[in-house]
């Protein structure tokens, strides 16, 4: 970046920081992209004309609400629900819910943000939303989960639907939840539309959309290694999570012959040298689907290794496939991966690495898969579901797959043919250009709003 373009950049986050002060994760996520954008536009006035990256990193509307219901002993409990409706230049508002007790409006911001860009790079039609609560799911009963569901839903209804906002699932928000949503949609409105993604198979679900995101995060470091002449076979992977994108990414990566000897969750990971197995990954599918256990427990099963309090990237490994959360890979991680040796990074989680230890990877090399094209595997699929269930017909797993597949070959494209320098392809840059051109035309043909 010359001198001109770093002080455009200085400029822009100094004005995004006054309108948006704390809100320290949407700015980590806007400053990332206004990095690559700034010296792009240098080239292209007309989106600096036209003022693209302050009206894209202001939202279309955000709501706020209380959700009031009430828990298994009589007692009434307050939460704060949200929904950031951020861009709906090239379809409809489209993205995940979140409950977990430390969600803000700047992590829903910073994740509405991300999702316009990767919503775009996925070639279909959507805009970018993101909402939750802070509601914590954890040691809930099923009664408990189901009526905070249902007195979310009371008044998200209002704000969304199939042509205005379709919301899907995140972090605490599974197959159960999305059922209990859509449940009492449906049931106020009276229609059955295609209002919520992630559905049952049997009222408007797709095949694969539970896989997608795992696995379209595992396509994309085979695309990456494939371009430079290698393959994933007897690679060792390390993950983090071992929630529903953990999963699918060790599924895929294990019949794809490689070999995945961690997992974790909020309590720490297990260390797996022999390699994680199919039969395994059934017990954690188990375990953490159904009977909702810890990870810990997988250590005493399989007599393996646990390390409390502990994140998996000081295991030596080939690749890394963060799938837990924001911010889970420092400086400090970054080093040690880089030290053992690490190749490729593909992020299943939403930007899981700082910005420091983002640079500390691609300076050292790492092939590295930024979140908005890694993991929007799972989003290709929920648009798809949309479309199946706007035309009323199922699609089987075989054209899912396929279409998953090159939904994922064409993302890596795209990050190619925006992002090649001299050392090689930096996707970073790539899939936010990408990812910001298709929106940004969209905005200005609608002329000023
Ligand atoms: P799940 O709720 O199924 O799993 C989340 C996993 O991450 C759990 O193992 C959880 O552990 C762990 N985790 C959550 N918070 C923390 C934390 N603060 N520290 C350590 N571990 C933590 O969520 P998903 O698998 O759906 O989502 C994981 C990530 O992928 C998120 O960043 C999400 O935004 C992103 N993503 C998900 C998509 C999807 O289709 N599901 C699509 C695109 C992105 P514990 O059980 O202890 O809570």
């Amino acid at each position: 970046m010359n001198a001109a373009e770093n002080a455009r950049l200085e400029q822009f986050m100094d004005g995004l920081q006054r309108r948006n002060p704390g809100e320290k994760e949407f700015h980590q996520a806007v400053f990332e992209v206004a990095a690559t954008i700034i010296p792009y536009i240098e080239g292209h006035p007309k989106y600096e004309e036209a003022r693209i990256l302050e009206r894209l990193t202001e939202p279309d509307r955000i709501i706020i609400f209380r959700v009031g219901w009430e828990d298994d002993e009589g007692n009434i409990r307050a939460n704060r629900g949200y929904r950031v409706q951020h861009n709906n230049a090239i379809g409809p508002y489209k993205g995940g819910i979140r409950f977990h007790h430390n969600v803000t409006l700047s992590v829903l911001k910073f994740l509405a943000f991300e999702q316009t860009l990767k919503n775009s790079l996925t070639g279909l039609p959507m805009g970018g939303a993101k909402g939750g609560a802070d509601f914590n799911p954890k040691g809930k009963s099923d009664r408990e989960i189901m009526r905070f569901c249902q007195a979310f839903m009371t008044e998200l209804y209002r704000h969304i639907g199939p042509n205005t906002d379709v919301p899907a699932g995140d972090i605490g928000v599974g197959g159960r939840e999305i059922s209990y949503m859509f449940g009492q949609q449906k049931r106020i409105v009276n229609k059955f539309t295609g209002v919520l993604t992630g559905k049952g198979l049997s009222f408007g679900g797709s095949q694969v959309r539970t896989e997608a995101t795992g696995y379209g995060c595992v396509y994309m470091m085979e695309d990456m290694l494939k371009h430079v002449g290698e393959s994933l076979t007897d690679k060792v992977a390390v993950i983090s999570g071992s929630g529903n994108v953990a999963q699918y990414a060790a599924e895929k990566l294990i019949s794809l012959g490689a070999k995945v000897v961690t997992l974790s969750d909020s309590g720490g990971y297990i260390y797996d040298k022999a390699g994680i197995t199919m039969d395994k990954l059934d017990y954690i599918k188990d375990l953490k689907g159904k009977r909702r256990g810890r990870i810990s427990e997988y250590a005493k099963e399989f007599d393996v290794e646990y390390f409390a309090d502990k994140r998996p990237w000081e295991v030596p490994c080939d690749l890394a496939l963060p799938c837990a959360t924001q911010n889970e890979i420092d400086e400090k991680d970054a080093e040690k991966l880089i030290k053992n040796g690490l190749r490729a990074l593909s992020e299943g989680a939403n930007m899981p690495s700082t910005a420091a230890a983002m640079e500390l990877l691609q300076k050292a090399g790492v092939l590295f898969a930024p979140s908005k094209a890694a993991n929007a595997g799972g989003v290709a699929i929920s648009g798809l579901e949309m479309a199946q269930n706007s035309m009323r017909i199922a699609w089987d797993r075989d054209e899912l797959n396929r279409r998953l597949r090159e939904i994922m070959t064409n993302i890596h494209a795209q990050c190619v043919e925006y992002g090649a320098t001299d050392e090689g392809v930096d996707y970073v840059k790539g899939a936010n250009i990408a990812g910001f051109l298709k929106v940004a035309d969209a905005i200005i043909a609608y002329g000023v709003m």
